[in-house]
């Protein structure tokens, strides 16, 4: 059933909560190869509905987008990540432009530079960069970016692109106000990950609290980034449950009222009709 805009979710005829969207997960990764629909089911009883899981490289974006195709509440980008920029040559772009038109792929990426690690040489992590924002040019397509340390020359790359892109998410955001504000300005959305919940969050809950409701996400980058109170575990899509309440503690609202704006925001971001549900069987 709907109601002002928000879905509410039914279990076994019981309103469980307002649906959630764990935007940023790697479901192909080893750590879910084992149990995945366990993991998925257990995303469900918390209200998290869709899961959309992200390519890594060529090899993760087939692995996710073969996902996407065998559970339905489950969506695909194809990406590849600043550590493995080496990869985007003239023949990876190829298949990279042809996975990306593939149906369920709702945006490229996680692209971006990671100038904390800096696996790959900076000039080659820029240069793929701007490889997958041509085609998420061509293709109208949102853009997930991974950016750590490295916010002056993402905004030098992406600010020609910006108006041409179908939008644009900063997952994982580390940065503080003033580059929430940069971001804001292009138009993208924030994404916030499990480590709000940890007590030196300060800078993240301070974003959190600033920022206009409807740009902010949740996600798990699932395996990683453990929320309170699973820290030392591995982490999953339910998890972001416990992100959500976080979200809705620092900025003194409810729960259902994250759950119901946040979904909103990610429908907008990723173009999902928030009309239709995955599995109707869940619904009543
Ligand atoms: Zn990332
Ligand atoms: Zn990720």
């Amino acid at each position: 059933m709907k109601s002002q805009g928000s879905v509410i979710i039914r279990i076994r005829n019981q309103k469980v909560q307002n649906m959630l969207i764990d935007t940023h997960a790697h479901l192909d990764f080893p750590e879910f190869s084992n149990d995945l629909p366990s993991v998925l089911n257990r995303a469900m009883q918390k209200g998290v509905q869709r899961i959309i899981t992200i390519g890594i490289n060529l090899a993760s974006s087939q692995q996710v987008i073969d996902l996407a195709h065998r559970y339905p509440q489950v969506y695909a980008t194809v990406g590849i990540h600043p550590h493995d920029a080496f990869l985007m040559d003239e023949e990876a772009l190829s298949i990279f432009r042809s996975l990306a038109r593939e149906d369920r792929v709702l945006a490229i990426g996680e692209t971006g530079l990671d100038y904390h690690r800096d696996r790959q040489p900076r000039a080659i992590q820029r240069k793929c960069l701007n490889r997958q924002l041509e085609v998420a040019c061509d293709l109208k397509l949102p853009v997930v970016f991974h950016i750590r340390e490295a916010f002056d020359d993402f905004f030098d790359i992406v600010r020609p692109y910006a108006h041409s892109l179908g939008g644009g998410v900063l997952h994982c955001f580390s940065g503080d106000w003033n580059i929430a504000v940069k971001a804001l300005d292009l138009g993208f959305y924030l994404s916030i990950p499990g480590t709000v919940t940890f007590p030196q969050a300060s800078k993240q809950q301070d974003v959190v609290k600033k920022a206009p409701f409807d740009r902010l996400l949740v996600e798990t980058d699932a395996p990683y980034l453990t929320p309170v109170p699973f820290r030392g575990k591995v982490n999953e899509p339910s998890y972001v449950y416990y992100t959500a309440k976080k979200v809705a503690e620092i900025r003194g609202c409810t729960l259902d009222e994250v759950a119901s704006q946040t979904t909103s925001n990610a429908c907008a971001v990723f173009h999902l009709n928030d009309s239709s549900t995955p599995r109707s069987d869940n619904e009543s």
